[in-house]
């Protein structure tokens, strides 16, 4: 069992700064995390979308956007990320956590990620493979984020539908779009929409209702 003075669960944009600013402070801190360091706003939301609405506002062309999206999301690949934080001397488990006391978490580390001390996977400490890692704190951040909400809405279900992340990752333009949701995210995917609808000759309109 290792044990830190901070746990730090979930290593989006909230997450990474808490625990750098607090391994800056001479903290021992782990940050756990279930996916790619870094979280939405790298791969899902600010980058790939923003990236996105500059090719259009510049009037690339599609594969070109496409390429851009690719490159500011590196890839989807979180190793320099992950550097990073090992520099500021932040301890990066990557799993999924769950509080199974007030002092404690348990991480189920993801298929091939490495094990942190006090693992009990199928392989030594330090070593790789799927199991729990149990860690202690004295202080622990929750920093989990969001992710798209599917309402309720009769009908919904029996058709094909995109949350923001789909919409962000779309391999293709699509000829119509409504979107449900007038807020910032909204008006990102609006935004796109407009713009991507311009440049399509398939689309034989470009307005945006709002309704
Ligand atoms: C389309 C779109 C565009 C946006 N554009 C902007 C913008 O231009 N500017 C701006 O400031 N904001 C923007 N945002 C908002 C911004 O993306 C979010 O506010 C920000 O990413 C939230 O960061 P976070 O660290 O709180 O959460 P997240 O980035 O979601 O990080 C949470 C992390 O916790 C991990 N996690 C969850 N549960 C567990 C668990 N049990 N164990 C381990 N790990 C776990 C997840 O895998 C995730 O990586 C945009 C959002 C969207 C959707």
């Amino acid at each position: 069992m290792a044990a830190f003075d901070v746990v730090v669960l979930g290593g989006g944009t909230a997450g990474v700064h808490v625990a750098t600013e607090v391994a800056g402070g001479g903290k021992t801190v782990a940050l756990v995390e279930a996916g790619l360091i870094g979280g939405e706003s790298a791969y899902l939301a600010c980058l790939p979308s923003n990236s996105l609405l500059l090719s259009a506002s510049r009037g690339e062309p599609w594969e070109d956007a496409v390429a851009r999206r690719a490159e500011v999301t590196g890839g989807l690949d979180d190793s320099a990320a992950a550097q990073r934080l090992n520099r500021a001397g932040v301890q990066v488990i990557r799993g999924t956590g769950r509080i199974t006391a007030p002092d404690t978490i348990e991480v189920t580390r993801a298929q091939g990620a490495p094990a942190a001390a006090g693992g009990t996977g199928s392989r030594a400490a330090g070593g790789t493979g799927s199991g729990t890692t149990t860690l202690t704190y004295s202080d622990l951040v929750i920093a989990t984020g969001s992710r798209p909400a599917v309402p309720a809405i009769a009908g919904l279900a029996d058709v094909d539908y995109w949350t923001s992340r789909d919409a962000i990752w779309a391999s293709a333009i699509p000829t119509s779009l409504v979107v449900l949701g007038g807020g910032a995210v909204g008006a990102h995917g609006r935004g796109r929409a407009r713009s991507r609808a311009l440049r399509n000759p398939a689309v034989r309109s470009a307005e945006i209702h709002i309704q």
